[in-house]
């Protein structure tokens, strides 16, 4: 039987119930996990799904294989873009501006299985439901399956959407990681044009709406006991890479010494939605400051030579809380001032535990272990004074920037979250950290990096040469459209969906590129549960949050198509 047009808000309400009727979250779960399949190490949902699915990696190339069968069985065109896939279903009037659906299905490494993925599944079974019920709609519905979203190959968060909407510059297509190729050399290695990346794929005049569902990532949801978010504004990060020192030649002093291994056991988490405080972030780089601080004092109290090496953080991301770090310290010198200097190494360890386990704290008890190792001695070593003055000032600033955000973090009612949340030694003896300062209030975020610079400048007593470098993946906060926020809170009112928060979003999202390119845009989200953990493999959202996002989301689709 074929229906008969829709017209008015009455018929769109009853097409619109019909429709969230089907929506289950049972069957969002399944194709989430699926989807989690890919790159992932599923043991129990809502526990423990590990997902590292980067961009231009064999998962990434599995996933849209994936997503281009899912689509098509929903009845979707799909063209395979550089930067993802785009589903389109044809609506009644094409030549009308289409409403579109966006997400990304990249991943952080050892992330979880709904950032993201969310999005990308719950816009296909919607329109997946569309066609099946043969429901005649009159604005084309695009769903955009992005990658690259998360900064964690290239340095370059957003890139797949800022591709897509806005085309990328010489210099973005350049961002690349030590040791990796760049974002451009991983476009020509999948045989791409590079010129096909520079102008946009979509024009605000081809897109009528954008909506994007999303997991909050942060426990300000799951805490206000609601079961749903309207996004009015996206925090955006302004991200800097300090590199300290300038090459140095390796040298062998030290190769003889005792060999301490730090290790630092935090808890990752995301950067951008994890409030400041002890309570809610174990920053695994902190204790790991102390430390280096510590060691070089020591070098000067104790009369043993010093060497610090091996600078590590496990997993790291730039927009992610560090979580395991660890570092290699190595004493030369007598027996009996080695033996002192070991000593005073553990108590510290030990002090520093207490204090970091005093509660409210996010910190395990045994945050800091110090073990001897009988390591094989590392091919070379730094000068160990440069090192040294290296690692210290490194220490002052992870310390700086923690405590400058955390005092700024409810400034005005605008959250302001800063880490540095990535730490690199390069092969000439350069500590390289990446910082990640963000708000949705771009004074206020700008005052943090004044006072954090300012900082540097008076502590960096032994003037050691540094350089700060804007990093690609910094963006300006964005406002949502007012108009889309007010037909966002309207559905969830008219389907009975429950208790929402008008919120805003501290991570960043591809929908800010919508945003900026002139498209009226607004966000959905949906409770993180377990505290609100993001990037790491805890995520999880119930079958019951994700029916109730993909409804919102369904909704607002229908009424803003037919
Ligand atoms: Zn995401």
């Amino acid at each position: 039987m074929q229906e008969a047009e829709p017209k008015g808000l009455h018929e769109s309400f009853l097409t619109e119930k019909r429709l969230l009727e089907q929506i289950s979250g049972e069957n969002l779960e399944k194709r989430l996990l699926e989807l989690a399949e890919i790159g992932g190490l599923v043991k129990e949902v809502g526990k423990y799904v590990e997902v590292t699915r980067l961009a231009f990696t064999k998962e990434d190339l599995a996933a849209r294989s994936y997503l281009d069968r899912l689509m098509k069985e929903s009845g979707m065109d799909v063209e395979h873009h550089p930067f993802g896939l785009i589903g389109v279903c044809y609506g009644q009037s094409p030549e009308l501006p289409a409403v579109m659906l966006l997400s990304h299905f990249d991943s952080v490494p050892k992330g979880g299985m709904y950032d993201g993925a969310l999005g990308t599944i719950g816009a296909i079974e919607v329109v997946r439901l569309l066609c099946e019920n043969k429901i005649k709609f009159a604005r084309t519905i695009v769903v955009l399956a992005a990658t690259a979203e998360e900064s964690s190959r290239f340095n370059n968060g957003l890139a797949g959407s800022r591709a897509l909407f806005h085309g990328l510059t010489d210099k973005e297509l350049a961002a690349k990681r030590p040791g990796d190729c760049s974002l451009g050399e991983a476009l020509c290695a999948w045989g791409f044009n590079l010129n096909d990346v520079k102008t946009p794929r979509f024009t605000k005049d081809q897109i009528h709406a954008a909506i994007e569902l999303h997991i909050s990532q942060n426990a300000y949801l799951e805490e206000s006991g609601k079961g749903l978010g309207v996004v009015k504004a996206i925090a955006a990060p302004d991200r800097r890479e300090i590199i300290i020192g300038e090459p140095i030649n390796k040298t062998n002093v030290g190769k003889d010494g005792v060999y301490f291994e730090v290790k630092v056991k935090g808890q990752a988490g995301h950067s951008g939605a994890t409030p400041m405080g002890r309570q809610y972030r174990a920053d695994g780089l902190l204790p790991l400051a102390d430390f280096l601080i510590k060691t070089t004092l020591l070098a000067g109290e104790l009369d043993v030579q010093v060497a610090v090496d091996k600078l590590l953080v496990e997993s790291q991301a730039l927009n992610k809380i560090p979580g395991h770090a660890s570092c290699l310290v190595v004493l030369s010198g007598s027996a009996t001032r080695i033996e002192k200097a070991k000593a005073i190494l553990k108590n510290y360890g030990q002090l520093r535990n207490k204090q970091y386990a005093r509660p409210p704290t996010k910190f395990s008890q045994q945050a800091i272990s110090i073990e001897e190792v009988k390591a094989n001695p590392p091919d070379y070593f730094f000068d160990p004074a440069s090192i040294l003055a290296r690692c210290k000032l490194a220490g002052q600033i992870i310390r700086i920037v923690n405590s400058v955000s955390g005092k700024y973090r409810d400034y005005q009612k605008e959250t302001i979250v800063g880490t540095v949340t990535t730490l690199t030694q390069s092969q000439e003896g350069q500590i390289i950290l990446g910082v990640d300062v963000r708000g949705t209030d771009e004074l206020v975020r700008n005052h943090v990096w004044h006072e954090v610079l300012a900082k540097i400048e008076t502590v960096n007593k032994t003037n050691v040469d540094y350089t700060i470098n804007k990093l690609s993946g910094s963006n300006d906060p964005t406002t949502m459209d007012q108009e889309l926020v007010r037909k966002a809170e309207a559905v969830i009112q008219n389907h009975n969906l429950g208790q929402y928060e008008i919120t805003f979003s501290p991570a960043g999202h591809d929908s800010q590129n919508a945003a900026r390119a002139g498209i009226p845009t607004v966000m959905f989200f949906i409770p993180s549960r377990n505290s609100g953990a993001s990037h790491v493999p805890q995520e999880y959202s119930t079958a019951q949050d994700l029916e109730r996002g993909a409804k919102a989301l369904a909704a607002l689709v229908v009424r803003l198509t037919l």
